[in-house]
């Protein structure tokens, strides 16, 4: 209450008896004036200079009503002094100071005491000014730290999700979901390559694209992965997967719509994930999302491991075509498909003609590039629809979802010349390679069994053998349809 600047300060009393004014005016000391108002003329226009303190005694201020209430009601609780001019009970001094009072003096405290009140009230008010700036410092400590919390718990849920799959789809879309959650996010699309799966690269895409969505997407993660690879990946295959997308968006390289992530494994990149998001996400977030998503590099390093001794185990060793085991499994898949959603079904047997005799004369190495050989012909004249396998020593089998039994006998017999007109050779002598094809088509209005369909087509090929081999037979009712063959052998 002492005064450095010359600056008079201000304090206001509302209907204070002039015995009262001249007593809180001397405890204010020098440089203070005291405006004392009648409290019937306290409005909104009183203007001037805002007072540090208004005086008001108990009974006058239980009576304040209308804009003298609302002006003595704006000044805050450390501005406010009561002054407890009359007996009033404990509890509604308790009451009226709980509205928020500086401090309530006693009536007829001298100058002296009011200064003493004014002062220690004062202290308390600084005091609780330092707690209330403690406990704000420790309420935003908690909340960075509940926050921190959060994002443990995240971090373990989504670490545990990743770490229980062994499978990349499955991984992709428990991360959208868990990341969808609590960012803005709508779309995820991945790449990954130095795998093992037979391909150079795969990605990974939301099913129910465009064309001209996957193909822009399928671009930017190929570039992406061009950089990374030093060059164009030989090839890749693309996945469609389910749940990759909550809504589409068109754009996901447009600049701040996707946030890239990177995996790495001992310094070398194997791959990527675009984080596509459909609003503003802080850089805090941003950079928290992506130190997260980077920890599952190993999930997918591992889910691809397994996806490449899943393709070996399902591949043959020999022509590098499926094997039997995933034959089996495709043809009961596509027979499912078949059962559910109709459509045409065909299936064709091919079996080398006197194969014996082509490892008795040339041995066993030639046989086996033949083979080999013959394994590349029938993937490179079957569509990427069908599914070509080695069916067992000799024997190939092509799987040709949605195709009746005519373009089967097509395919067949494309598969029959293209084997009589090529040439193979062991050691610069020629090896004459025909086969015998048998296949059977399953009917919409009449499906099959997988067994049937194999024994229908088994069928038809003995009858090519029968016939004089280098021939396709279709089946038809217990009947075999001949055709082609011979003829063409001997053109
Ligand atoms: P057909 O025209 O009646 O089919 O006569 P084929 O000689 O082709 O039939 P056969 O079933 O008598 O003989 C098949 C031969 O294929 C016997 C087997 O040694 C050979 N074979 C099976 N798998 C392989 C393989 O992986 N490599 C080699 N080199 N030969 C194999
Ligand atoms: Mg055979
Ligand atoms: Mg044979």
């Amino acid at each position: 209450m002492s005064v450095s600047d010359g600056h008079v300060r201000i304090a206001w009393g509302i209907d204070l008896p002039p015995e009262t004014e001249s007593r809180v005016l001397e405890a204010l000391g020098p440089g203070h004036a005291l405006i004392n108002k009648p409290s019937g003329q306290l409005d909104a226009q009183t203007g001037g200079e805002p007072p540090e303190l208004i005086f008001a005694p108990l009974s006058v201020w239980e009576n304040l009503r209308g804009d003298g209430l609302a002006l003595a009601e704006s000044f805050g609780a450390s501005e406010r002094v009561l002054l407890l001019d009359k007996t009033a009970s404990p509890e509604s001094v308790e009451e009226i100071v709980s509205k928020g009072f500086l401090t309530a003096i006693p009536s007829g405290a001298g100058a002296e005491k009011i200064r003493a009140a004014l002062a220690k009230a004062r202290d308390s008010v600084s005091v609780y000014e330092e707690i209330s700036r403690l406990v704000g410092s420790v309420i935003t400590e908690r909340k960075t730290l509940t926050e921190q919390r959060d994002r443990l718990a995240f971090l373990h849920h989504l670490l545990a999700r990743a770490s229980s799959s062994m499978d990349a789809e499955r991984i992709l879309t428990g991360l959208l979901d868990d990341v969808s959650g609590q960012y803005p996010v709508s779309e995820l699309l991945a790449a990954f390559w130095r795998g093992d799966s037979g391909v150079a690269a795969e990605i990974f895409l939301s099913q129910g694209l465009s064309g001209a969505e996957e193909s822009a997407r399928t671009k930017y993660l190929l570039h992406l992965a061009a950089k990374a690879l030093g060059g164009v990946p030989a090839d890749y295959l693309v996945a469609r997967v389910k749940g990759l997308s909550n809504t589409l968006s068109p754009a996901p390289t447009a600049p701040g719509k996707s946030l890239l992530i990177d995996f790495e494994t001992s310094g070398l990149a194997f791959g990527c994930l675009a984080v596509v998001t459909h609003a503003e996400i802080s850089s805090e977030n941003r950079g928290f999302l992506r130190a997260a998503i980077r920890q599952l590099g190993p999930a997918f390093r591992n889910a691809l491991a397994y996806r490449g001794l899943k393709y070996r185990a399902d591949r043959d060793g020999l022509t590098r075509l499926p094997n039997r085991r995933a034959f089996d499994e495709r043809l009961a898949q596509e027979v499912d498909r078949q059962g559910r959603y109709g459509g045409q079904l065909s299936f064709l047997l091919l079996d080398i003609d006197h194969f014996k005799q082509i490892n008795d004369t040339y041995g066993h190495q030639a046989g086996d590039e033949t083979l080999r050989e013959l394994g590349a012909i029938i993937l490179q004249t079957v569509r990427g629809s069908d599914f070509a396998a080695r069916y067992g020593g000799e024997e190939f089998a092509v799987i040709l979802p949605g195709t009746d039994a005519a373009q089967a006998w097509l395919l067949a017999e494309r598969l029959r010349s293209r084997t009589a007109g090529h040439h193979f050779e062991h050691e610069s002598r020629p090896i004459k390679v025909t086969l015998s094809v048998g296949a059977a088509s399953s009917q919409a209005q009449k499906p099959l069994a997988a067994e049937e369909l194999v024994r229908q087509a088994d069928t038809a090929m003995y009858a090519a053998k029968s016939g004089g081999r280098n021939a396709v037979v279709a089946y038809d009712g217990e009947q075999t349809r001949r055709a082609s063959g011979l003829a063409a052998q001997a053109g």
